[in-house]
């Protein structure tokens, strides 16, 4: 048994350069874009499904924003030939504040899409100029105008906590985004990957202690709710009713088409990835695509479902839960009656959570959870 939700995801990897601290598929080699859209149409025919009403659509990257809009137009029509979105409930698009022109913005707008996520990172143009960004925060104010006037109203910028700049820094982004009439924010902690300027810059000397990041995300957690941006996940604030749908549909185990390089998909009880890099993906045989499956056993699933779940404020409810997997939250995980005597687990009628003052150990609550179920 499963949720019944799908969503579609779809990877567009290109970027006009490459953050300091970018880990992600993305490729900044514009040559191979007809090559890579002509192949994205192709899986998303060959792996076409009509009978089950797509509930989101996310197009993320990359830089989606950059591809142009008759790239854009062509690939919702794609989309729209191959699967039922008639009753789509959330169609985002991720864009970079400098290429969010007008034209672009009215291309989404009549492409359905309601909803826009801004990889904003900071207000502070030196910051953003350090870390390799392409835009200035005045940039962001600009494109933000420009999709509120195309009628797009649901938008999201995410910051990134961590950067190589002052505390007051951070929440001076923090509260000046909060100000906007943003209905989301994303917040995520700045990760030093191996082989990207920012890690040989400070992997030996990170801009801030675990403490003092721990510090600033609770300031942070603040100040936000203070301005009517409630977290209700571990990185996520949202206006009431402007939570991603898309990405609660993961969080609470549902599933997902995924398409494009390094896109990772759950249909049925089939997880799958795709190749990694651009290169791997265009080379790949079609059928080859969605072939890295496993296949997710029932018992593997209620661990996902709590593991997910507890990331997200309200918790999970434990009724759907042995509904779902015919099991015990508390036999289930033998550590959750003591992690709720120690105050990590909170229970409110139905619903287990991460009371809210524990959120930033969260992983170490999952790892007791996941651990005493082995
Ligand atoms: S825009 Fe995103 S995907 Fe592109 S290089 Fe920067 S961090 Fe990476």
């Amino acid at each position: 048994m499963h949720g019944n939700k799908y969503s579609i995801y779809v990877h567009i990897p290109f970027c006009k350069a490459r953050c300091g601290y970018c880990a992600f598929c993305s490729c900044t080699d514009y040559s191979l874009a007809d090559r890579y859209f002509d192949k994205l149409f192709a899986e998303i025919e060959h792996f076409s499904d009509k009978t089950k009403p797509i509930y989101t659509v996310y197009i993320g990257g990359g830089t989606p924003s950059t591809v142009g809009t008759k790239r854009l137009d062509a690939l919702f029509g794609k989309l729209r030939e191959c699967f039922d979105l008639s009753v789509a409930e959330e169609i985002t698009v991720e864009c970079n504040p400098e290429s969010a022109d007008l034209p672009l913005l009215q291309c989404l707008a009549r492409n359905g899409v309601d909803r826009v996520s801004f990889g904003l990172q900071s207000v502070n143009n030196d910051t953003l100029r350090r870390i390799g960004r392409l835009h200035t925060f005045e940039d962001f104010l600009n494109a933000f105008d420009l999709a509120r006037n195309v009628g797009i109203k649901n938008v999201n910028a995410d910051l990134i906590l961590g950067l190589p700049e002052t505390k007051e820094d951070f929440f001076h982004s923090v509260t000046c985004l909060a100000r906007l009439p943003v209905s989301h924010v994303s917040v995520y902690a700045l990760e030093l990957h191996e082989g990207t300027p920012l890690f040989a810059q400070f992997a030996d000397k990170p801009p801030f202690t675990d403490d003092e990041q721990a510090d600033m995300y609770d300031k942070a957690v603040q100040l936000l709710a203070e301005m009517g941006l409630e977290r209700y996940e571990i990185s996520n604030f949202a206006k009431r009713g402007y939570e991603c749908k898309h990405n609660l549909n993961y969080w609470q185990e549902g599933r997902y088409f995924a398409f494009g390089a390094s896109a990772s998909g759950f249909v049925e009880n089939e997880r799958f990835t795709q190749p990694q890099s651009v290169q791997g993906y265009l080379d790949a045989s079609l059928c080859r695509l969605h072939e890295t499956t496993e296949s997710i056993s029932l018992a593997e699933e209620a661990n996902e479902f709590v593991m997910l779940g507890l990331r997200l404020a309200e918790g999970i409810s434990l009724s759907e839960f042995s509904a779902r997997y015919n099991a015990d939250f508390w036999t289930f995980f033998s550590s959750a009656r003591r992690l709720a005597e120690q105050g990590f687990l909170t229970v409110t009628g139905d619903r287990v959570a991460v009371p809210g003052d524990k959120f930033y150990v969260v992983d170490s609550v999952l790892a007791e959870l996941w651990h005493s179920n082995e």
